[in-house]
């Protein structure tokens, strides 16, 4: 297979990497051993340091060997980022677990489907959450519910304010019972003696990690990705930030890491490269904003809507942002205007990369330093990853320039979904990934995504590829953020539809943008519907969910 890219990548970007035989925890015992004193994370005024999030993990491990777990059992990570997210992440994998990421935003229903279907037995969570995971626990199999809060890991003063500002925050109090099948973690990582559990893992193919995702149908599935496959990962993403230099960069912590993203471009990365976590529990503008002015973080992986929160803070300029020199973009597309935008500020790069969750989930940036980059681009494959883009019409290889669905295959590939063999069928041929994402590749080898599969618009017979036509959307200077939806039409089939949020304090009428939009494209793009409205449905890292706006207009008839 021809991989034009590589003539493109810089001398400092190898084309094949060494993928030790290790495992996740391994290389958290390697980095205390070596930077056991140096910050591990930092949270809200508390810091940890490497040694000290070891020994918790392997305290941890101890007791959920304790309590029975054995090899591949599954273990459910319920929590926002914070110091037990990563000590319970590691603890579970120490001890020959299987982690079940969850997100703490799930409803009873979706989280006693996610429990049952990944047959966990084990729920970790924090006590704001536990109503919710009572509720659930007796229709599935949870043996144990783990219990810990935010305020385990503040230091003395914030610690003594929390129960006031959760009072606040959280009208209900929650009271916790102690049973026998509740066990509050602070307790765990105190009393228990951090020895060397003794399980074989085969980092090649053994299950590390269940993360949930809708894939390419929307159906709610986990990908079972293992510690090779997150591993590979993260080496190749040590790689392409080649001058990010070991035990020397600090790295904001604001994607959750109960999603794939943030998991490896933010966990596993510290991990391994001995790099400060600076955490926060969610995205908020102004509270990310000061944590960069003040914790300095040199790194800053996001999504496209956080920088463009952050660029559009009425107070911008009062903060010093100058720390961060690196921040990959990805889980959407990132506006070429949003990018220049956010360099400028902080002086820094933002590049764009592309991945999915089941490929653990990078497989193409552009380049940080040395090598061009491409605006508009997702950049170029990642060592030992082969990408290519078949026709969608013969299944052939297409040629260049043409556009079809971009399929994958690398060490970071899945293994496979969870107890869905025909879902794995459909998407796992030959080792090849079928994305469902549409694009092109041009002739050096970038690669460009214009749409998913699904989400093309086909209006009186022509392809309406809705990034396109969000791209121009997003050049209007009164926008904030935009969404296209095709929405069904009596003569078109579909028509399209546009769904805008300004910027704040601007006004902007149908008329001006028809007018905007009329000029920049061809007719049968031009969205036919503008709504306004203050905000969008977005994912936890911030990727807008373009399926709730289509089922909206479905549900419209
Ligand atoms: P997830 O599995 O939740 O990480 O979502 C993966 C999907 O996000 C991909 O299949 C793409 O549709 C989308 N995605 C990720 N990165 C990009 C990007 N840079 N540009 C366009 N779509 C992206």
């Amino acid at each position: 297979m021809e991989k034009p890219w590589l003539a493109y990548y810089p001398p400092q970007i190898s084309p094949h990497l060494d993928y030790p035989a290790k495992t996740l925890p391994d290389y958290l015992r390697e980095t205390a051993a070596q930077f056991g004193q140096k910050e591990a994370i930092y949270f809200l005024g508390k810091t940890l340091t490497f040694q000290e999030v070891y020994e918790q993990s392997l305290a941890f491990a101890n007791y959920l060997v304790n309590i029975g777990l054995n090899k591949g059992d599954r273990v459910s990570i319920m929590l926002p980022n914070c110091p037990q997210s990563v000590i319970s992440y590691y603890g579970v994998l120490f001890a020959g677990g299987i982690v079940v990421q969850t997100n703490p935003l799930y409803t009873e229903r979706e989280l006693e489907y996610q429990l049952n279907d990944s047959g966990t037995t084990v729920l970790i969570t924090l006590d704001m959450l536990y109503p919710k995971a009572v509720k659930v626990k007796g229709h599935t199999n949870v043996k144990h519910i783990i219990i810990t809060s935010i305020k385990d890991y503040l230091p003395p003063l914030k610690k003594w304010l929390y129960p006031f500002v959760q009072k606040r925050q959280q009208p209900v109090a929650v009271q916790i019972e102690e049973r026998d099948d509740q066990h509050l973690f602070s307790n765990i990582v105190a009393r228990t003696s951090p020895n060397e559990i003794n399980v074989e893992v085969d980092p090649v193919e053994d299950v590390a990690l269940l993360q949930y995702t809708g894939g390419t149908t929307g159906f709610p599935k986990a990908a079972m990705l293992t510690h090779r496959n997150l591993i590979a990962n993260t080496l190749m993403c040590v790689h392409w930030m080649y001058r990010c230099e070991k035990g020397n960069e600090a790295i904001l912590g604001v994607l959750p890491f109960f999603h794939v993203y943030g998991m490896t471009t933010i966990m596993n990365l510290a991990i391994m490269r001995a790099y400060k976590m600076i955490l926060l529990p969610k995205f908020d503008v102004e509270m990310t904003l000061k944590t960069i002015e003040k914790q300095k973080p040199t790194l800053f992986p996001g999504a496209p809507t956080m920088y463009i929160a952050l660029l559009n803070h009425p107070n911008l300029s009062r903060y010093d942002l100058s720390s961060i020199k690196a921040c990959i973009s990805g889980s959407a597309p990132l506006p070429v205007e949003v990018q220049e935008k956010f360099e400028q500020i902080t002086g820094g790069k933002l590049i764009e990369g592309y991945g999915l969750t089941e490929a653990s989930p990078v497989t193409h940036a552009n380049f940080l330093w040395d090598g061009e980059r491409i605006k508009g681009s997702i950049g170029v494959p990642w060592p030992d990853t082969e990408a290519k883009i078949i026709s969608l019409e013969t299944g052939q290889e297409a040629k260049v320039n043409e556009i079809g669905e971009l399929i994958i295959r690398g060490p970071q590939v899945m293994k496979g979904y969870w107890n869905q063999p025909f879902e794995t069928e459909s998407v796992l041929r030959d080792g090849w990934l079928y994305t469902g994402d549409v694009g092109y590749m041009d002739e050096r080898g970038y690669f460009f995504i214009v749409d998913r599969k699904k989400d093309i618009i086909i209006a009186s017979g022509y392809n309406i590829y809705p990034r396109e036509v969000e791209e121009v959307l997003y050049e209007h200077p009164k926008v904030k953020e935009a969404v296209v939806v095709g929405v069904p039409h009596e003569y078109r089939g579909e028509t399209v539809k546009a769904v805008i949020v300004l910027k704040e304090g601007e006004q902007c009428t149908e008329e001006e943008l028809d007018e905007f939009m009329r000029s920049r494209l061809a007719a049968y793009k031009v969205p036919r519907i503008y709504e306004f409205r203050k905000e969008l449905p977005k994912t936890a890292v911030g990727k807008i969910l373009r399926r709730v706006l289509v089922e909206e207009e479905n549900k419209k008839g």
